[in-house]
């Protein structure tokens, strides 16, 4: 028998292959777990069942001798590909369908009717609160069935996306990656998921993973897949469309903004149409080219908690905890930062 803890390394070792280092799998693991216990039959066991959940692997491959993980069974699009982070997308395409398996195990509501149009979501949303807003998303979709969780706990140095949609039986659920605070990138972000989700992309595919690797909140190239300019041109409708258009393009005329007076004219165009101030802010740094300017500017914006923080919150309180079992709430704990009594 091994007294140096060689199995279970050795086991977190083989996910190399998938393209996920060992440091990256210990990541997942949950923090009671010690190596040692591995190096009996039953606790070999329980590592192996740990790490088929986390990471959506089969179990088979993980007994055979050497170990050899495979994916589950799962069909991933990538929608933004990028050939040399592709092995990494599919880590996190499959850490996405497990965990949405899970949140689908603990939650309730039918999901969303597909056929509502971007600007039918807009009035509903708009009867949530004065703009479509981070809040007002997140509850609309866990209203109708869809839940919304912002995975805070990546594994450190795995590439990370934007976000991810997921479809778990007949439920679509929407993951949120991207590190960033600010409400209205995140808002931007969870809108174009909902567009690939009612727009119907993620049907007519058992098991559907959607990754977003990079979307356009940011200095970042724009889309040339047909999904992505639907989702996207979706997104910008329930948003506000030509209103909010029409509000970035009237800040373009003044120059030797700071990013006070930035984010106050934003304010004033954005009250007039129930459009959200940071989508203005947004939308001139898209036309001017002045990211470092639009970031500081939102700052200002900042009413809620973090961006991370108002998600989960939301999340926390419509999701069943008595549904999950310790495992269950252990691993969405490590990904969410989400609290369960009794952890
Ligand atoms: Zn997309």
């Amino acid at each position: 028998m091994a007294t140096d803890n060689k199995s279970a390394r050795r086991l977190m070792g083989s996910f190399k292959e998938l393209g996920v280092t060992a440091a990256q799998v210990r990541k997942l693991m949950p923090e009671w777990w010690d190596d040692e216990a591995a190096e009996d039959e039953g606790g070999m066991l329980e590592l192996q069942m740990l790490l088929a959940r986390r990471l959506n692997v089969s179990l088979e491959s993980l007994q055979q001798a050497p170990p050899k993980p495979v994916f589950r069974d799962a069909v991933r699009r990538f929608k933004t590909v990028h050939p040399e982070g592709s092995t990494q997308l599919a880590v996190a395409a499959s850490i996405a369908n497990g965990l949405a398996q899970l949140i689908d195990s603990a939650v309730r509501g039918a999901p969303p009717p597909l056929a509502i149009t971007p600007a039918q979501l807009r009035s509903e949303l708009l009867e949530l609160a004065p703009a479509v807003t981070l809040e007002a998303l997140c509850q609309w979709s866990w209203s109708h069935g869809v839940p919304v969780v912002h995975i805070q706990g990546w594994p450190t140095s795995l590439r990370r996306p934007d976000a991810m949609c997921v479809r778990i039986g007949e439920r679509p659920v929407i993951l949120v990656v991207r590190n960033e605070k600010t409400p209205a990138k995140l808002a931007y972000l969870i809108c174009h998921e909902l567009g690939h989700v009612l727009l119907g992309h993620l049907r007519n595919i058992g098991n559907a993973v959607l990754v977003d690797d990079t979307l356009p909140v940011d200095n970042q190239r724009s889309f040339h897949d047909e999904d992505e300019m639907a989702a996207d041109s979706f997104a910008m409708t329930v948003m506000g469309g030509d209103s909010l258009r029409a509000a970035a393009n009237s800040l373009l005329g003044k120059k030797n903004y700071t990013d006070l007076s930035l984010a106050v004219a934003a304010m004033d165009a954005a009250r007039a149409h129930h459009l959200d101030a940071g989508q203005v802010i947004l939308g001139w740094a898209r036309l001017a080219d002045d990211w470092q300017m639009a970031n500081m500017a939102l700052r200002f914006l900042m009413t809620t908690g973090p961006a991370p923080e108002v998600i989960n919150a939301l999340a926390r309180r419509a999701i069943d905890e008595d549904a999950l079992s310790t495992d269950g709430k252990d691993h969405l704990m490590t990904l969410t930062g989400m609290d369960f009594a009794g952890q």
